[in-house]
């Protein structure tokens, strides 16, 4: 009963652990998330995985306090479902929990990848001591999880914190959503590779617009990632502003860039966050980079969030 099994659905792979009370990862496996089965198929195929995490340690399903699942948004946790997320359309209304609950028949619960995540930085990683603080995931997408006066804010339905579709800039192009000039269109690791490939006239991917920018020194590249790193700090005051929070945690593949991103995000909130102890709120990188899903959705079983 002590054991919970973490699950982390991604539109291009799905991780799962055997993590333990006090967040050690015992094990764990790494799944295609194939979008040419059914999503019941895939989900039976994760079950599968899951049960094999449990017999490789000897233990058994009696052994599990509960199954934890992190999916990326929109979602209805309320329900238990997926609802729309744009990168795993042929899952749109799925009814997830219930697809686990043939298998386990123990507690088992969704939150958005996002939250999870957070949730996991402040269960092992880099937010222990905070009581107010925002996760914010920059990668394909953008999104963040929040945790306020000692607990997550999921929201009505679980879709709390989807920042990725706030509009930093209404004069630019057309986002998924249908809305114009959203953080991630403009600021994520995409809209970096997006923007670069056409200036440059050939494709490339964020890491080598960076490695362009900061080390050759290329112009366009340069003034590229200063107008990101604008828009990431616009992000930044907004969530300050808005949560009061004493620490932002960034994490996400883009996040990898390190110092320079986070050197230009504390300029920007030293010099825009409204309140004044605002403009010194902590910003630092995500502790759990790799394994921060899975954590964090076998947090939702092992604490009280
Ligand atoms: P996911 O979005 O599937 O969670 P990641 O968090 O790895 O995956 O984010 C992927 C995005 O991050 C891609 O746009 C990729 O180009 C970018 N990225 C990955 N590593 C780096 C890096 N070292 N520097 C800059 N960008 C990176
Ligand atoms: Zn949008």
């Amino acid at each position: 009963m002590n054991y919970a099994i973490g699950i982390d659905i991604g539109g291009t792979k799905t991780a799962l652990g055997l993590v333990s009370p006090d967040g050690q990862v015992l094990s764990k496996a790494s799944l295609t998330t194939d979008l040419s089965l059914t999503p019941s198929d895939m989900a039976d195929k994760i079950a599968e995985a899951a049960n094999r995490l449990l017999s490789d340690e000897g233990l058994h399903q009696t052994d599990l306090k509960g199954i934890g699942i992190g999916a990326p948004g929109p979602l209805n946790t309320k329900l238990g479902q997926i609802a729309e997320p744009p990168n795993l359309r042929s899952w749109w209304n799925f009814p997830v929990v219930a697809a686990f609950e043939r298998h386990f028949q123990i507690p088992i619960v969704l939150e958005n990848d996002a939250t999870a995540a957070a949730l996991a930085e402040k269960w092992t990683g880099a937010a222990t001591a905070a009581d107010h603080f925002v996760y914010i995931t920059i990668s394909t997408g953008i999104g963040a999880g929040i945790y306020s006066h000692g607990r997550l804010i999921t929201g009505a339905t679980g879709n709390a914190g989807d920042i990725g579709h706030m509009v930093i800039d209404p004069g630019a192009g057309l986002c998924s959503c249908g809305q114009r000039g959203c953080f991630e269109y403009i600021a994520s690791g995409t809209a970096i590779a997006r923007e670069a490939s056409q200036l440059l006239g050939r494709q490339v991917t964020s890491k080598e617009v960076f490695e362009l920018a900061l080390s050759s020194q290329d112009a366009a590249m340069k003034a590229l990632v200063d107008r990101v790193f604008g828009y990431i700090g616009i992000g930044c005051v907004t969530l300050i502003n808005t949560f009061d929070p004493e620490l932002l945690v960034i994490g996400g593949g883009v996040s990898q860039v390190g110092a320079p991103l986070f050197e230009a995000v504390r300029d920007y909130i030293k010099l825009h966050a409204l309140n004044p102890s605002g403009r010194s709120t902590r910003v630092v990188p995500a502790a759990l980079q790799q394994d921060a899903g899975l954590i964090g959705a076998a947090a939702l079983i092992h604490t009280n969030y």
